[in-house]
């Protein structure tokens, strides 16, 4: 270990340090990678009812331990209660469906031209897979990574965001207990520990922001090792005229501000067909309807932002929305209360090229854009470099699915928030918001293992 530390702080009290740990160094990363590369090698080739029995065992401790989890995660990163209660469970089933997934078919098989070999394509784990993760879902995103590839014969290495490695340090702690010794472990740093794991493991799977998965799956890729990165996004809403105003704006509003837009599925840019008024009207009513403040109190919705650097960058991103021409119709300033708070900031005004409407602010900031028709609302959406996902609010089923093959996007939904994953369906985005395969559900095989064609062929044949 080097002598540097790492240390998170409470968004909604910086004074309080909630975890401090030392930085792995690069040795320290490579002694944990060949510890995970040595327990790799009796857990892949073990019975698979192992596997399965381990990740229900730490399913079950988490489900009991799910008030401290969820405690922890409102004190480490500023989750509203309710949310980081909704992270733990989520957590739990994420345990359960990949120890489930462990007992699927792990292959299969073809006709051999011969008539008389077996040809078959098996899928293999790839050795240890490094793990490299941001702070805002500090349990469901190591979980959805870790569970699909313990499951299928790895061994894990986390390195978790700097601001959320007491939730981390918790998970580790939690499948220390149910899995072989150095399995799984986790290394605490910021870029160094990262660009160290990345040089060591034998695949990577990302989440975080565009520039640095970028980095990550180009030196990944200089390894010809497998990379997978999830990014951010620059989410849309499509409000049609027949929608229905007070629900669209109660959803609309929820996925933009709720958790302060720390999701890479929230909602940035509201475009409305027709006439924008009466929706814009209703959608910051429900803005302002929103509880904001105290992670802790169970009405709370937006809670602080993560740092104070992160505050900047929305006050800032709100100052040059002024500056393009951009009006406040709520928000627009910091909250008052201790700790990194934003208020709600629903801005209009702006044009499409804004640089608002265009870049991932990451905070409780959307704009609102019209748009003539649906064209125009397609072209408006498509026109930025991301493409996550994507929601459409409409009571026209035709109209619908028409969208479905227009939009550019990884995930959309009718009549649903942009926000919200589900974890036994893929998920993933298009252009700058991934690369690689889809993370979830079945796919998630795709990415964890690689497939061995392999004949046998009868003794003389
Ligand atoms: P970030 O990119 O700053 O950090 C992500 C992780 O990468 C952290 O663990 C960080 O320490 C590490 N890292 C930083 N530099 C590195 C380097 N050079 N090499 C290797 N690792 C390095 O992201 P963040 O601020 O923690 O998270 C917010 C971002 O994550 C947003 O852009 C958001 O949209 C995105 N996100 C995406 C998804 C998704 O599934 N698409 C989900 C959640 C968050």
């Amino acid at each position: 270990m080097s002598s540097d530390t790492v240390e998170s702080r409470s968004p909604q009290d910086p004074d309080e340090v909630v975890q401090v740990l030392p930085v792995a160094d690069r040795s320290a990363v490579s002694r944990a990678v060949d510890a995970a590369r040595d327990a790799a090698r009796g857990w892949a080739s073990g019975s698979a009812l192992n596997r399965t029995q381990a990740l229900t065992a730490a399913a079950d401790q988490l489900a009991a331990q799910s008030e401290r989890f969820a405690d922890l995660m409102v004190r480490e990163v500023g989750k509203p209660a309710g949310e980081a209660a909704g992270e733990v469970a989520r957590g739990v089933g994420i345990l359960r469906y990949f120890a489930q997934q462990a007992l699927d078919p792990d292959g299969q098989t073809y006709p051999a031209p011969d008539g008389a070999s077996l040809l078959m394509a098996r899928r293999y784990p790839h050795g240890v897979v490094g793990l490299i993760t941001p702070w805002n879902f500090p349990l469901a995103i190591p979980l959805w990574k870790a569970a699909p590839a313990l499951a299928f014969g790895n061994g894990v290495v986390l390195k978790p965001s700097p601001y959320a490695i007491g939730c981390a340090l918790e998970l580790d702690n939690l499948l220390d207990g149910v899995l072989p010794n150095g399995l799984f472990s986790m290394v605490a740093g910021g870029a160094e520990a990262g660009e160290a794991l990345v040089d060591s493991v034998d695949a990577v799977s990302f989440t975080g922001s565009v520039d640095v998965g970028r980095q990550v799956a180009l030196a990944a890729t200089g390894r010809h090792i497998p990379v997978q990165a999830e990014m951010g996004g620059q989410n849309a809403s499509l409000v049609l005229p027949d929608a229905d105003r007070d629900a669209a704006a109660a959803s609309v509003a929820a996925a933009a501000m709720g958790y302060a837009g720390q999701k890479c599925t929230a909602t940035s840019r509201v475009i409305v067909v027709g006439n924008p008024e009466p929706f814009t009207e209703a959608l910051a009513d429900a803005v302002r309807g929103l509880g904001v403040g105290d992670p802790g109190d169970a009405d709370t919705v937006v809670g602080p932002v993560i740092t104070e650097d992160a505050r900047r960058k929305v006050l800032d991103a709100a100052e040059k929305a002024r500056v393009d021409g951009g009006s406040f119709l709520t928000g627009g300033r910091a909250g008052d209360a201790h700790g990194h708070f934003v208020e709600p900031t629903l801005v209009t005004g702006l044009s499409p090229d804004a640089e608002l409407a265009r870049e991932e602010v990451f905070g409780p900031i959307a704009t609102v854009l019209p748009a003539r028709d649906v064209d125009e609302a397609v072209e408006i959406s498509n026109g930025v470099r991301y493409g996550l996902v994507t929601s459409v609010f409409t009571r026209d089923l035709d109209r619908a699915l028409e969208l479905v093959g227009r939009l550019d996007t990884g995930m959309l939904k009718v009549n649903a928030p942009t926000s919200g994953v589900d974890f036994h369906a893929p998920f993933g985005g298009e252009k700058a918001s991934s690369i690689g395969p889809r993370e979830q559900g079945k796919a998630a095989r795709d990415f964890y293992t690689s497939t061995r064609t392999i004949t046998m062929s009868p003794l003389g044949a």
